[in-house]
């Protein structure tokens, strides 16, 4: 297969990877392949087999440089000087027909020198998670890595529940450098290596940055619109770690996250989240702690450290107010207004807080809201009543359903929904999988009405887990 591989990262020291080539699968089987990100990569869509020999890493091709990268990261919160891809291998960049340079990695394609106990591999639940969460992420209009082809592998992992299928997720991302990248060098004092790794992420994501400082400046400035983002249609990342935290300003690593259906700002899926350090409401405070975990790394390599800590400084404190700023403009179009005046912060923190009180949908809701339908997910619907008429007043005309249409989806992938997908995967049965990944490429569109349904009480999956 031709892929016309060229590779930055593999220019750079010696200290920044190891380089090593996944280990082959006994059975590789394609299970999904996007031929339009494929196209868009200038990836020829061959046979099943050969793409499947590929993907799942049996067949490296002629021009990759395969290579397991170093990073360290905090995890919730406490330091790990030492993480790297334990169970993922970057095969090579490729440029696309848009311009644009991307990583294409396999994952769960085997052990590398970062494994730690890890065996490497991944199952076909987590596989298939991230390959419908990514992409309609895409579809939403987020900011994200992309998922290009799963592959089956043939062979049997096994996890606390048991035996489970294996298989490898080929990733694409801008890049793969996160804040955990820079937090390695840092640690270690290899300034050198800090200062090329600088150059190396303003050279491939923020040419017109003039320096640390101000590279700090325009990942904070790309992370506050993504965090806005994710809160504005209630995605909850789940592991917010640094390691995690892309400096392209891509939401990266599909773990134990989900998609809210009852709205609460304490909302947790990840089952070993147990503090609620990353649920939905701490999300921005979160990502500008791991803003400030970068600043601390990117100083490191300044001369004059005092005025860089200053500036440094100014810039993380500056970051809360830019989350505020993006979250009051999507929010403010999701009820119809085009721009944000004074007073509607507080409307739509009154409408959410009645949300919450009910356990209203969150997408639903949005979504019904030019409509008569809205008070239906409220039980208090005089309270709801009485701020629509707020809303009303402020509107001062009809609501403009298109342009509500537009930002609120009618359909985002419900957990309950993934989990019956993954179950018939599992299963040998990829329908729910074909028949998820069809309404999600248009998730503004009414398509499949069923699936835009909220669980019922036997449906609800309450907890997702990382499957490492
Ligand atoms: P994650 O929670 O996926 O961000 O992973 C955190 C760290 O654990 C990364 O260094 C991963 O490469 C590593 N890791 C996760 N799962 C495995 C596995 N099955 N085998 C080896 N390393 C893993
Ligand atoms: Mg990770």
């Amino acid at each position: 297969m031709q892929i016309s591989f060229d590779n930055s990262y593999a220019a750079l020291p010696d200290a920044f990877y190891t380089r090593l080539d996944p280990t082959p699968v006994k059975a590789p089987r394609m299970l999904a392949f996007n031929d339009e990100l494929a196209e868009l990569l200038g990836i020829e869509a061959g046979d099943p087999a050969q793409l499947a020999a590929v993907f799942g890493g049996n067949d490296v091709p002629a021009q990759a440089a395969p290579l397991a990268q170093l990073y360290a990261g905090h995890q919730f919160g406490s330091f790990n000087p030492q993480l790297g891809d334990g169970r993922a291998i970057l095969l090579g960049e490729v440029t696309g027909r848009d311009g644009i340079r991307r990583d294409i990695q396999l994952k769960g394609s085997g052990p590398t020198p970062y494994s730690r106990m890890g065996d490497g591999r991944a199952w076909l639940g987590p596989v298939l998670r991230e390959y419908v969460v990514s992409e309609a992420m895409h579809a939403l209009g987020v900011p994200t890595t992309r998922a290009l082809a799963a592959v089956a592998t043939g062979e049997s992992i096994y996890r606390e529940t048991g035996a489970l299928p294996g298989a490898v997720l080929t990733r694409v991302a801008r890049s793969h450098l996160r804040v955990g990248t820079f937090q390695v060098f840092a640690h270690r004092g290899e300034v050198e290596n800090l200062r090329t790794l600088t150059g190396y992420a303003i050279a491939r994501h923020y040419p017109d940055a003039t320096g640390p400082l101000d590279l700090l400046r325009a990942v904070c400035a790309a992370q506050a619109e993504l965090i806005a983002q994710w809160m504005s249609l209630g995605f909850i990342h789940g592991v917010m770690n640094t390691d995690n935290c892309a400096i392209s300003g891509e939401t990266i690593d599909y773990g134990p996250c989900a998609f809210m259906d009852a709205y609460h700002a304490a909302r947790v899926f990840s089952s070993i989240d147990r503090q609620g350090r990353y649920a939905y409401g701490n999300q921005p405070g979160i990502a500008v702690w791991n803003m400030a975990q970068l600043a601390t790394s990117l100083l490191q390599q300044m001369d004059d450290k005092d005025a860089a800590v200053e500036e440094a400084t100014e810039i993380v404190h500056a970051m809360p107010a830019l989350i505020e700023a993006a979250w009051l403009r999507r929010f403010a179009a999701k009820i119809g207004l085009p721009a944000a005046q004074d007073g509607d912060q507080g409307l739509i923190e009154d409408l959410l807080a009645l949300m919450q009180k009910d356990g209203a949908d969150f997408t639903n809701t949005f979504r019904a809201l030019p409509t008569d339908a809205a008070r239906d997910q409220f039980t208090d619907r005089d309270a709801f009543d009485a701020w629509a008429t707020r809303w009303r007043d402020r509107l001062d005309r009809a609501p403009d359903a298109a342009a509500m249409n537009a930002v609120n989806p009618a359909v985002i992938p419900r957990n309950h929904r993934i989990e019956q997908m993954i179950e018939a995967a599992v299963a040998g049965d990829m329908a729910p999988f074909e028949r998820l990944m069809a309404a999600l490429a248009t998730p503004y569109a009414e398509t499949d009405p069923d699936l835009a349904r909220p669980p019922t009480e036997d449906e609800i999956v309450p907890a997702t887990f990382c499957g490492t």
